[in-house]
Formats: structure tokens, sequence, C-alpha cells
């Protein structure tokens, strides 16, 4: 891929850059949606079992679901599009990711300023007192209960839910603040995240696209790349480096 020349020394002149990253990443580890051709599930839709009352009706059964994904997501391995945006650390002087993926994968692929909007399936609470539980929780008498009684859920934002608002804030400040924004593998039209890059536009920032086809945000954007984030962001962030020490 060749880059063109100015958008190589836009980069490397930017010091703040924010990767709003979304299912398209994921799916480029093997990590399905969750929707359609998924062997038992798919009789289900995740809106009947991503939901605060499902859960309290049958926790058994959304439990199994959340245990089934987990298993999934932890054989499966960060890509070359994580990577690179780990590696854009070296790079920029400051990088913020803000994903709307649940799977934790941006941090096992080294990335430090992580928000995660919809939570981290790595991650329980208990629904009754918010105790945090990151350990692998105990199967063996049913649901797990916290101390207090409660049941632990994961760590997710469930449909009809309010995202994380310390985690919100974060990603709107540097929204708000950034020099380039990447927008990846997310479509990026469910609001509120949708109004990030809004916020970043507004704001001046140089939106760049990569997906692996056009979307709705494709209009507002500076740039797109309609190719999977592996290929665009590992050459780009190649690219700037050589550039950097030539
Ligand atoms: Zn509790």
């Amino acid at each position: 891929m060749q880059f063109d020349k100015n958008l190589i020394e836009k980069l490397k002149e930017s010091k703040s850059v924010v990767f709003f990253t979304g299912a398209g990443i994921s799916a480029e580890s093997g990590i399905p949606t969750f929707r359609g051709k998924d062997g038992i599930w798919n009789k289900l839709k995740p809106e009947e079992l991503a939901n605060f009352d499902s859960f309290l009706k049958n926790p058994e059964l959304i439990w199994e679901w959340y245990s089934h994904r987990k298993k999934i997501i932890h054989e499966s391995k960060p890509n070359a599009g994580h990577i690179a945006i780990a590696e854009a650390q070296n790079i920029f002087t400051e990088v913020t990711v803000v994903t709307q993926n649940i799977d934790n994968l941006h941090r096992r692929a080294g990335s430090k300023t992580v928000y995660e909007l919809h939570g981290n399936i790595e991650r329980n609470y208990c629904i009754k007192c918010k105790t945090f539980y990151s350990e692998e929780l105990d199967f063996s008498k049913g649901v797990p209960k916290c101390k207090c009684g409660g049941l632990i859920r994961p760590d997710v934002v469930w449909f009809g839910e309010y995202l994380p608002e310390d985690q919100f804030d974060a990603a709107e400040k540097a929204a708000r603040t950034c020099d380039v924004f990447f927008i990846v593998g997310t479509s990026a039209v469910v609001y509120p995240a949708a109004s990030l890059v809004f916020i970043a536009k507004q704001n001046g920032a140089y939106l760049v696209e990569v997906n692996i086809e056009k979307t709705e945000i494709s209009e507002i954007v500076d740039l797109s790349f309609y190719e999977p984030s592996g290929k665009i962001l590992s050459e780009l962030m190649k690219d700037i480096r050589t550039s950097q020490t030539t």
C-alpha cells in the first residue's frame, strides 16, 4: 500500500491520537458477533440474552452464554490491527484506545490507555453491592454469588443499560483534544458512542476510517480505507516509523 505523502506528514506532526474500535477489529481475531450462525445460540437473539431482566429470570442460561463467549475470547489472540495500535504508543505522545469491544484484546496487545464503553468480559460484579470480581468464578454450586449473597454478573453493558460514565467521559475528553481520530472496525452509528466521532470532528481532528466496507460514517471522515485494520494499520505505522528515521 502506497500512502499519500501528505497523510504521512500529517501523522508525523500529530501528538495525540485516538483509536475508536468496534466489532470489526475483533472479527479479525476470529471473534464472532454472536448473531446468527453460532451453533446452539442461533435461536436466541443477543438482545434477548444480554439484558438484565433475562439475567434475573434465568441467570444459568445467561452465564452459559457468557461462558461460551469467554471461552472463544480466551482462545483468540490480538491480531495485527491490535498490535499496530499498541505500537502507535512508540510513535505518538498520547495514544488513547476507545473500544466498544468487551474482549480485552487491546490490553492483551499492550495498549495502556483503554476506555471500554461496553465493559470487559474478564471482569464481573455483584448486582447487589457492586463488588468487582476479576478472578475465575466458581460455578460448582450454580450461578456464582457474592459474599453478600447477591448474584454475580459479567461486567458488560447490556441492552437498555447506560455506558459507564467514567469511561465515556474520559473518551469524550480524548475525542475533544486529539489531532487524529481513527475509526476502526465500526460503523459508529450507535449512540451515544457515535457522538464521539462528531465531537472529534467539531474540534478539528483529522478523521480516518478503517473499515472493510463503506459505512454511514464514510460521508463525514477525511479519509477512508476499505480494508482490514490488520493490513492498513500495520503498514501505516511502519511507514510513519520509517519516515521518522529518514
Ligand atoms: Zn455483593
